[in-house]
């Protein structure tokens, strides 16, 4: 039977760009991982949204003297573009600015409430007198009291990974204008982390034998060495969905506690808009399903601690809160497959300083699949990796465009030539022809094993390893030799050659979903491999916003050895990628900095 997988995909923040270490290091693995999942027949939903809210727009609105909603929007319709163009197929982008996830959200905030999860204390707080402001944590720098590091940011220390407690951190300073802050008194509701430990270390032993050392490392890990404390989840702002009770005006819920409750309200909302408004549940209270969350290493305590924690903490109270409904027990993650960081050029990406090769700028000079490709095989899955420009255009001459491009435009073209534009009747297959079609075919196995698995730059080089054995037996057997004195001998290996590629090109498919659809064309068939991404509105009590979601339509393609019947009839070939100049790259490198 069908599973169903929730692909829960990072919120990007809604008040910087989005670079390639974004991309591989959360967006485009969830694509991947969807899209495979669509393939073998997995019922699918894959949602994020914009982080709208927080400080850090309100600050960057301050200093472009314009509105958070307007610095907010124009972010969340450059992301939209940007994943169109990049193919990342979300069920659902919507953003935290909406009726919906404000209602979810508080509902989350008042289960936690009910079930004696929350209390209020005073805290200091870092107090800006220079912007007659309350700062959030992560606006203050200062040196980690944990590890001596010196630019520790006040909620996290980037060098030891510990979450801090903004207020210890020694010698802090404004990361906006560098001025001394003070400490001032402040109320806020705090989430009991102390008394859900015990439930967040069951579920992280649980998970033990296949979470990723990294998420081990800073979740159980840190939990047993020091213990889990009391965090405040509302802030002292307007900007922000407003804590639900009485007498807390001009306080809202901390960005982060909000922000991860989206990979549900994005769930209830893709179901509204589906018009099933109780599909939802399908992924949420249903133990057969399940949520894989994919994020960047620096967000894994909010997503393997902190939310299972929420989840936990809200027992059953979310349906009679939310809708009425009783026993309904929210699906805590089952894999949250944490990527580490790409480099650039042997450097930390950085956007202050534009030391970043940026998704929408890339996209304006190169096709989305050498991108996908290069930032698949180069994927920071267990360990930092670099983005290197000679090695780019390399793997996009060597290896896309050499082994698997050239592979199927000169096989197709041979064919089309040949037999008229037709598959070519093979009649009786020789042992050579079907030992190489059982080899392609075992990739479905092996390469879905590794899918499964997360390991998707294991999973890439193992197709690319099948089309090379493909092109060997090209080689071996010549068919632009066999055709001037055997035509049969030329369409067994030629019909060969064509089933392999269309297996190799559902292989592909994943990952490289543009240049499959059309390949897909090229071998005749009538169907598409996936369904396709649309723009919508959605209009609410706080306005309108845009959406990107996806519709299934005749979507045909299915995770098995494809079926090319002989004489079935090709469309007019072209090449699927393109050979980039090597010259090009310094004037790339110059781009940086
Ligand atoms: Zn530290």
């Amino acid at each position: 039977m069908p599973k169903n997988i929730l692909v829960a995909v990072a919120w990007p923040y809604a008040n910087s760009l989005i670079h390639v270490g974004n991309i591989t290091g959360a967006y485009l693995p969830a694509d991947i991982y969807a899209r495979y999942n669509r393939l073998i027949g997995n019922h699918v939903i894959m949602v994020s949204g914009s982080d709208a809210h927080g400080t850090p727009v309100a600050v960057r609105a301050d200093a472009l003297e314009r509105t958070p909603l307007e610095v907010y929007e124009e972010y969340h319709l450059g992301f939209i573009e940007l994943f169109q163009k990049l193919g990342l197929a979300y069920d659902l982008f919507t953003s935290t600015h909406t009726d919906n996830h404000f209602k979810v959200s508080q509902s989350i905030f008042l289960a936690l409430l009910e079930n004696k999860y929350l209390y209020t204390d005073r805290q200091e707080q870092w107090y800006m007198p220079s912007q007659k402001r309350f700062l959030p944590d992560r606006f203050i720098e200062g040196t980690c009291y944990i590890c001596g590091y010196p630019n520790a940011r006040g909620d996290q220390c980037d060098n030891c990974g510990n979450l801090l407690d903004a207020s210890q951190l020694e010698n802090p300073r404004s990361k906006i204008d560098g001025s001394t802050p003070e400490l001032r008194e402040t109320e806020h509701f705090y989430l009991d982390l102390g008394a859900l430990q015990p439930a967040i270390v069951e579920f992280l032993k649980e998970r033990e034998a296949y979470l990723r050392p990294n998420v081990l490392r800073q979740s159980l890990g840190q939990i047993l060495a020091k213990g889990l404390h009391g965090r405040a989840i509302t802030r002292d702002l307007d900007w922000g969905i407003p804590v639900p009770v009485e007498g807390w005006d001009g306080k809202c819920l901390y960005v982060w506690f909000e922000a991860v409750i989206g990979y549900l309200s994005a769930a209830i909302e893709w179901a509204k808009l589906e018009g099933q408004p109780h599909k939802w549940e399908n992924w949420w209270t249903n133990p057969d399903s399940r949520a894989y969350y994919f994020i960047g290493k620096d967000n894994i305590p909010f997503h393997a601690v902190i939310w299972p924690g929420q989840l936990f903490g809200v027992g059953e109270w979310f349906g009679k809160i939310f809708n009425n409904k009783e026993g309904m027990k929210l699906m805590l993650p089952y894999d949250v497959p944490a990527n580490e960081y790409m480099n650039m050029e042997r450097q930390k990406i950085s956007g202050s300083r534009n030391w970043a090769v940026w998704g929408l700028d890339f996209l304006s000079r190169y096709d989305p699949d050498p991108l996908r490709y290069y930032l698949t095989v180069n994927m920071p899955e267990s360990k930092d990796t670099d983005w290197d420009w000679d090695d780019f255009v390399r793997r996009n001459n060597d290896e896309l465009v050499a082994t698997w491009g050239n592979l199927a435009n000169r096989v197709l073209s041979f064919a089309y030539k040949h037999w008229d534009g037709h598959v070519p009747d093979p009649g009786e297959l020789r042992a050579v022809d079907l030992e190489m079609l059982d080899r392609i075919e075992s990739g479905f196995q092996t390469v879905g094993a590794q899918l499964e698995a997360v390991h998707l730059r294991a999973a890439l080089a193992d197709v690319m390893r099948l089309a090379s054995e493909v092109n060997k037996y090209l080689d071996d057997n010549a068919p632009w030799f066999e055709i001037k004195s055997d035509k049969d001998q030329a369409a067994k290996t030629i019909y060969t050659a064509l089933q392999a590629i269309d297996s190799l090109n559902v292989l592909f498919a994943p990952f490289l979903p543009f240049s499959s659809e059309r390949l897909n064309f090229f071998l005749g068939h009538k169907k598409p491999l996936f369904g396709e991404q649309f723009v919508d509105s959605v209009t609410d009590s706080l306005g309108e916003h845009t959406v990107l979601r996806y519709k299934n339509s005749d979507a045909n393609g299915s995770w098995e050895p494809g079926q090319l019947s002989a004489g079935q009839k090709l469309n007019t070939p072209s090449p699927l990628f393109k050979k980039l100049d090597p010259d090009k790259v310094e004037e790339e490198r110059a781009r940086l900095g």
